[in-house]
């Protein structure tokens, strides 16, 4: 059946070069003598580390676990012993590092015990959960967590499935070649999927730059006889890969500034992440390898199966790196990215490694001021103005960028690669981007430090309140609890405090109770111990104290001293 195809705006027609790197068929790259594999190689939270240095672990163990859903876990691609988790470079431009888990392998390759999981009896949930601890990612670059994608969403679903096999990037053949090789199970797990998805067709687009893969892709469709399947060959202009051009030329639907191709019924998955579906469901297989093109300025440019964690240096070895080398890329020459260094290991984003020469790839001519042409904007497939974003950008008016839909732009190149005045557009883009975000997390750490700030506060204020009225409950309960004490008599408050109550009132009554023995004892003693002329002095003394006790009575005071005396038996 003849398929009805459309057409996006702007684009260019950049020379291919595909051609030196598609004659050999894909080889699997040997182990290097150590992996780095970073925990964070994707969209979303950074797994946390499941290993420890020392160490032994297998091939396929997992390594990093999924932070939250929005994360995908990590795995050894061999057996062998980590020696480090620490911070390594990183094959981004910053040149900054990251923790990685670094493993030096044993030569073994010892794989780890597949636990059988039957995806067909399993819920939508658990095959998304099994896909998130898997390691699948989108591998056209996006490295979106898979998972997240496959859900059928809101009301009314999925209506079409976009397989992305166009890969219009000069350079890069990765998926061309792995197409070509795995069309079958590239379009089984497609039909996973579709299924999960609950997707009324599946449309495989390929640039008919690619023939053998299309042909390969229509061959393996024939054969599983689906009638929803449809492999359909779109003209080579670049970037028909982008997500929102495929989906354009393929179903017609232009998916608007802000808005996502879901929010259409469309969903669209690289041709590589449909067979890392299928083989982590099939085969019980995580990701640990990728193909990766490697192109430009070396001797043998091929597609390697690369381990993931291999350093960059030790795969453009085997690629035979020219020595008038002057720069490496990750990606291609539209939109890949300067790396910072040979150490940087391949990770699940690496789709092609890209050597440059002065003659390859001539220096840029010097930045002309720009001239208001408009020819970046006819070549936009976003229907952006790129102008307009450039002088934002470059006046470092952010807000009026994001005006213009600066997030929009998929940094596809296209305006640079038509401007006369040689602007770098895109370097400009990727500034103003990272600025914002930049902005965005210090605003985020701010607004949490003053979140933070404030409900101390809170909590101080409540705290006194709280104190405050107890103090108060405690005032206005005293007037009431003495009255009552005083009402009662003597036995009652006894009663009301026994001993067993009080402990602390037992045991000065003990006290008492011995002082007292004591006392007794002691007088007891003196009365006893005393002479027949001591005891007459006391009697006197008595007599004495009692005569003086009855003047007092009477009203006489002459005899104080007398009584006085009377007081001091001794004398
Ligand atoms: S193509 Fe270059 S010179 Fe022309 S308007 Fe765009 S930025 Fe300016
Ligand atoms: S890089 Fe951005 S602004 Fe330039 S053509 Fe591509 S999408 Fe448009």
């Amino acid at each position: 059946m003849l398929r009805k195809l459309f057409s996006f705006n702007g684009g260019v027609k950049p020379d291919p070069n595909k051609g030196a790197s598609t004659r050999e068929p894909i080889a699997r790259l040997p182990l290097p003598p150590q992996l780095i594999i970073p925990l964070h190689q994707h969209i979303g939270g950074t797994p946390r580390p499941l290993v420890k240095v020392g160490d032994r672990v297998l091939h396929g163990q997992r390594i990093g676990a999924a932070d939250g859903n929005v994360s995908s876990a990590v795995h050894a691609p061999t057996s062998g012993t980590v020696v480090a988790i620490e911070p390594r470079l990183m094959p981004h431009a910053s040149g900054l590092s990251s923790m990685a888990v670094v493993i030096e392998p044993d030569g073994q390759d010892q794989r780890i015990e597949r636990e059988p999981f039957d995806w067909h009896a399993a819920t939508p949930g658990e095959v998304r959960d099994y896909l998130r601890d898997a390691g699948v990612v989108g591998l056209g670059g996006a490295v979106f967590p898979s998972h997240l994608k496959l859900s059928p969403g809101k009301a009314g679903g999925t209506d079409t499935l976009v397989l992305n096999g166009a890969e219009c990037e000069p350079f890069i053949t990765c998926d061309d070649m792995l197409m070509r090789s795995e069309a079958e199970d590239i379009l089984r797990g497609a039909l996973v999927m579709q299924k999960m998805l609950a997707a009324k067709q599946v449309l495989v687009g390929v640039e008919d730059n690619k023939p053998e893969a299309a042909a390969a892709l229509k061959a393996a469709a024939a054969a599983l006889g689906h009638a929803s399947l449809d492999v359909v060959v779109v003209p080579t202009r670049y970037p028909a890969g982008g997500a929102k051009q495929l989906i354009r030329v393929l179903t017609g639907i232009e998916v608007p500034h802000g808005s996502r191709s879901t929010d259409y019924g469309v969903q669209c998955f690289n041709v590589a992440t449909a067979l890392a579906v299928w083989n982590a469901l099939e085969h019980g297989e995580p990701l640990t390898r990728r193909i990766v093109t490697v192109a430009g300025n070396v001797d043998r440019p091929r597609n390697f199966d690369v381990a993931i964690g291999t350093p960059i240096g030790f795969v453009f070895e085997h690629a035979g790196l020219k020595p008038d080398t002057d720069k490496l890329i990750m990606g291609g020459p539209m939109m890949g990215i300067p790396l910072p260094g040979v150490e940087a290991p391949v990770v699940k984003a690496t789709n092609c490694l890209l050597a440059s020469s002065p003659v390859l790839f001539p220096p840029p001519e010097p930045e002309l001021p720009c001239i208001r042409c408009g020819e970046c904007a006819r070549a936009c497939p976003a229907d952006l103005q790129p102008f307009e974003l450039y002088w934002h950008s470059r006046a470092r008016n952010f807000g009026r960028a994001q005006e213009y839909h600066l997030f929009d732009c998929i940094e596809c190149g296209c305006c640079a690669y038509v401007c006369p005045s040689h602007i770098p557009l895109v370097d400009y883009y990727r500034y103003a981007k990272s600025e914002i975000w930049a902005r965005e997390r210090d605003k985020d750490a701010a607004d949490s430090a003053r979140e933070r700030f404030e409900f101390r506060n809170w909590r101080a204020e409540r705290e006194k309140e709280e104190k405050a009225a107890k103090l108060a409950a405690r005032s206005a309960a005293k007037p009431a609890a003495k009255p009552a004490a005083t009402d009662k008599s003597p036995a009652e408050g006894e009663a009301a405090a026994t001993p067993a109550e009080d402990p602390k009132k037992a045991l000065i009554e003990a006290a008492m109770a011995r002082a007292k023995a004591q006392k007794e004892a002691v007088a007891a003693k003196n009365t006893d111990t005393l002479t027949p002329a001591q005891q007459a002095q006391v009697e006197a003394a008595e007599a004495r104290r009692k005569l003086a006790a009855d003047m007092v009575a009477t009203g006489s005071g002459e005899t104080t001293s007398e009584t006085a005396t009377a007081d001091k038996p001794t004398e």
